[in-house]
């Protein structure tokens, strides 16, 4: 199905709400990683160039409904405003009423950015007395926030219905994608890392059908080893998962680590093993924190054949030097063959921040920026963010 997208209609002169996922880190009132911001920067470029005023309203964190100062959107209006250069963006921090509606209307200011929705009791109730009032500001509602897609919020969900609908550039990007990783060109490999089997399990059961391989990394691969009974020490994996595991190692295109690297717990000394007959691969005291050499240079080689590559999940603990490797190979052997030998796409949290270390964030194709929401639309869910902006006929994509 196709998605209604603000690149093939024209929205001129109009008053546009936009909802984006400014749910940004933050100490203080410095942002610390402004992708979520820079994503939507295109949207907002294209609007203005447009002669649209623009409604901002985004989350951030989970106030749940209270005015929590800490999770403020003030410090994203600065920045933005910065971005913007000469367009200055206008703070509304006040309580959504009716009167403050009518002012928003009677402002002339292009760009105006709404305090945070989740202040608003109805946000995450999908609620529509709260959309219907959100409504009334604007002529046109454009979807900008494809990591919030999985949730069914007030001014994502709800607002569709009283609004003509469309998704931004960005979100039409993702969706254009990820549609095309659910019918890959093969041969087609898929790399799983990370911390958590629990969030991952029905992704790579999903993989593993539309795929040629699914090769495993990071704590993932550890509840693995320890399904397939090998020792893993205090390593991280889920413990509550090894029955799950099992039924993925299973399925026979799944691939695991060849080789680890394991250090002591207090992480000071590192040593490699093979992944062999002997159960026993670490002492109680030790555990895995990255893949070794072998495994990489396997998956590398799984990564040369392939002509479409997707990625979610750092390998090891790569936050740390010594545990970084098995992740920058991974990282820079799909940049090496994305944008043109291989489609390579990546997604996920802590993904991006491996990339963008590995300096390789240019030569892939596309990067979702979408951890949850990617993960559900990957697994075959229809987002409850999507579903309300694709055109219902049976046209592909
Ligand atoms: P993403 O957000 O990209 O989907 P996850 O949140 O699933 O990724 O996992 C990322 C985290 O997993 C990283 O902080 C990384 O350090 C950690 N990690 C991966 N493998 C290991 C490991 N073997 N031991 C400890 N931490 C690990
Ligand atoms: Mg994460």
């Amino acid at each position: 199905m196709q998605i209604k997208s603000i690149e093939n209609v024209e929205i001129k002169n109009k008053r546009v709400l936009l909802r984006t996922d400014f749910n940004v880190p933050l100490k203080g009132n410095k942002i610390q990683d402004d992708f979520k911001i820079t994503r939507a920067i295109p949207t907002i470029k294209m609007l203005l160039q447009n002669g649209n005023q623009i409604i901002i309203v985004s989350h951030l964190g989970r106030p749940e409904g209270k005015r929590v100062k800490s999770m403020s959107l003030a410090p994203v209006a600065k920045y933005l405003s910065n971005e913007l250069k000469e367009i200055k963006v206008k703070f509304i921090f006040d309580k959504l009423s009716l009167g403050l509606v009518k002012r928003i209307k009677s402002l002339d200011d292009r760009v105006i950015l709404l305090e945070n929705m989740r202040y608003e009791k109805g946000e995450d109730k999908n609620d529509l007395k709260l959309a219907k009032l959100l409504s009334c500001c604007a002529d046109v509602f454009v979807n900008e926030a494809f990591a919030a897609c999985h949730r069914t919020m007030a001014s994502m969900v709800a607002i569709t219905k009283f609004l003509p609908s469309y998704a931004g550039l960005n979100l039409a990007h993702e969706y254009k994608y990820l549609i095309k990783s659910l019918n890959p060109l093969k041969p087609a490999i898929a790399i799983i890392g990370g911390s958590k089997i629990e969030t991952k399990i029905n992704f790579i059961k999903k993989l593993s059908k539309i795929y040629d391989a699914v090769l495993i990394g990071g704590g993932l691969a550890n509840t693995l080893l320890s399904a397939r009974r090998y020792e893993v020490g205090v390593s991280l994996y889920d413990k509550d998962y090894i029955k799950l595991a099992k039924t993925l190692l299973r399925l026979n295109n799944v691939v695991i680590p060849m080789d680890v690297v394991i250090s002591d717990s207090r992480m000071l000394k590192a040593r490699v093993a093979d992944v062999g007959k002997n159960k026993s691969l670490c002492t109680k005291q030790e555990k895995i924190l990255d893949i070794g050499s072998k495994t990489m240079k396997h998956y590398s080689d799984f990564i040369r054949a392939a002509k479409f590559i997707i990625w979610n999940g750092p390998m090891g603990l790569f936050e740390q030097k010594k545990f970084s490797h098995g992740t920058m190979v991974i990282a820079k052997a799909i940049g090496a063959r994305a944008k043109g030998r291989a489609i390579g796409i990546a997604g996920g949290g802590e993904t991006l921040y491996a990339i963008d270390m590995a300096r390789s964030g240019k030569y892939y194709d596309f990067i979702s920026g979408g951890g949850g929401a990617m993960l559900e639309f990957m697994e075959g869910k229809v987002l409850p963010g999507i579903k309300p902006l694709l055109i219902k006929n049976n046209l592909k994509t």
